[in-house]
C-alpha cells in the first residue's frame, strides 16, 4: 500500500501512483514489459504469496536500503521461489507478467525521494513537510512521535514516552519518585544498623583474642624462666662432672708412678 496522496505539497504527477493501490508509491517496481509501475507490498502478493524477484542492476539508490537487502536476500533461493510463483497478469493492462518481469525504475525512484511529504505524526501536532528520502529519519527522530521520549513541560522531572503524557500526573509522579527515596534510605539504614551490629561483634571478638594472647605471653615467660633455672643446674652438673673425672685421673697417675 502506498502512501495517501492528500500527504504531499500540491498535485502529484501520475508517474508516481501505484497502479493497483491508486497512492503514491512505496518502494516502486516497474513491469519490463508493459512500464506499468506498483508498490513492491501491492505486487508481490499477487504472486501466489512469494516476493517478486526483480532485474535490479546497480540502480539502486541509496535511499532504499532496506528494500535492496531484502533482494539480495531473494537471490539465493531463486530458483525455488521462481518455482512456486505462478504467472499473473499485470492488474492495469492484463499484459502476461512473470517475476522475472520486474525491475527498479531509477527515475521514478529519484522522482518520488524528492516529494515532500507530511510528517508521520502530523496528527499529533508535526506540521512539517519533509522529503520523501527523509521521511524515516524524520519520524524517528520527531518530537511528535508517540514512541519518543520527553520530558514533563511542568518541570516535575518526569522523562516518558509522547504517548504517555495524557496519562502523566505530576503529583503522582513525585509520590512515587518519594517512596522510592524513602524505600532506598531504609535500605540504607538497615545496612547501617547491621553493619554496627557487626563492628560490636568484631570489637568482642577483638579483646577475648587481646586477653588470650596475654595469656600466652604469661606461659611462655614463665616456661623462659624454668628453662633458664634449669640451662644453670645443667652447668653446674656439667662442672661436677669435669671436676670428679680430672680427680681420678690424677689418682691414677699418682699410683702408677708412687
Ligand atoms: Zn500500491
Ligand atoms: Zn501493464
Ligand atoms: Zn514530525
Ligand atoms: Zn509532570
Amino acid at each position: 500500500m502506498g502512501y495517501d496522496l492528500n500527504r504531499f505539497r500540491g498535485p502529484v504527477s501520475s508517474v508516481v501512483i501505484c497502479c493497483i493501490c491508486q497512492s503514491v508509491l512505496d518502494d516502486p517496481i516497474q513491469s519490463y514489459a508493459c512500464k506499468h509501475v506498483y508498490c513492491r507490498s501491492c505486487i508481490t502478493p499477487l504472486f501466489n504469496g512469494t516476493t517478486a524477484n526483480t532485474n535490479e542492476g546497480s540502480n539502486t539508490p541509496a535511499s532504499s536500503s532496506s528494500s535492496s537487502s531484502s533482494l539480495s536476500g531473494n537471490t539465493n533461493n531463486h530458483s525455488a521461489a521462481a518455482a512456486s510463483q505462478q504467472a499473473i497478469t499485470c492488474p492495469k493492462c492484463k499484459k502476461a507478467l512473470a517475476p522475472s518481469d520486474l525491475e527498479i525504475p531509477k527515475s521514478v525512484k529519484t522522482f518520488l525521494s524528492n516529494l515532500e511529504i507530511k510528517c508521520d505524526f502530523a496528527s499529533n501536532g508535526c506540521y512539517q513537510y519533509v522529503k520523501l528520502e527523509d521521511l524515516g529519519s524524520h519520524s524517528e527522530s520527531c518530537s511528535f512521535n508517540p514512541e519518543n521520549s520527553l520530558t514533563c513541560a511542568n518541570n516535575c522531572g518526569a522523562v516518558m514516552k509522547r504517548k504517555e503524557t495524557a496519562t502523566h500526573c505530576c503529583l503522582n509522579y513525585l509520590q512515587s519518585v518519594i517512596s522510592e527515596r524513602d524505600a532506598y534510605i531504609d535500605e540504607i539504614v538497615k545496612e547501617c544498623r547491621e553493619l554496627k551490629s557487626e563492628n560490636r561483634r568484631l570489637k568482642t571478638n577483638n579483646g577475648k583474642l587481646k586477653e588470650e594472647v596475654e595469656k600466652q605471653r604469661d606461659e611462655i615467660r614463665k616456661l623462659k624462666s624454668e628453662l633458664d633455672s634449669k640451662k644453670g643446674l645443667t652447668s653446674l652438673l656439667k662442672f661436677d662432672l669435669l671436676y670428679s673425672q680430672s680427680k681420678a685421673v690424677s689418682e691414677e697417675h699418682r699410683n702408677d708412678f708412687g
